[in-house]
């Protein structure tokens, strides 16, 4: 029965924050991987999605194991 205080509204601002910057989960990650690793290698910039993933990768070293595996192909690859 409580209408939305000041404080419950602040909250919700930075819930919706939190969540439009919210971490990558590794299916997301693995998605991305391979533009991430073409536009490493290729020496373009990244867009803040790109970054997302990178951050991902530094946290998770499953997803970093296979990035790597990734770049090694590409790199290989004629
Ligand atoms: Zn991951």
């Amino acid at each position: 029965m409580n209408p939305l205080g000041p404080q419950h509204v602040r909250e919700l601002i930075r819930f919706v924050g939190l969540t439009r910057t919210r971490e990558l989960n590794c299916s997301e990650c693995r998605d991305a991987a391979g533009e991430l690793a073409e536009r490493r290698l290729a020496g373009l910039p990244l867009d803040e999605a790109l970054e997302r993933v990178e951050h991902h990768l530094q946290l998770c070293p499953e997803c970093t194991e296979e990035f790597r595996a990734l770049e090694r192909i590409l790199r290989e690859a004629p």
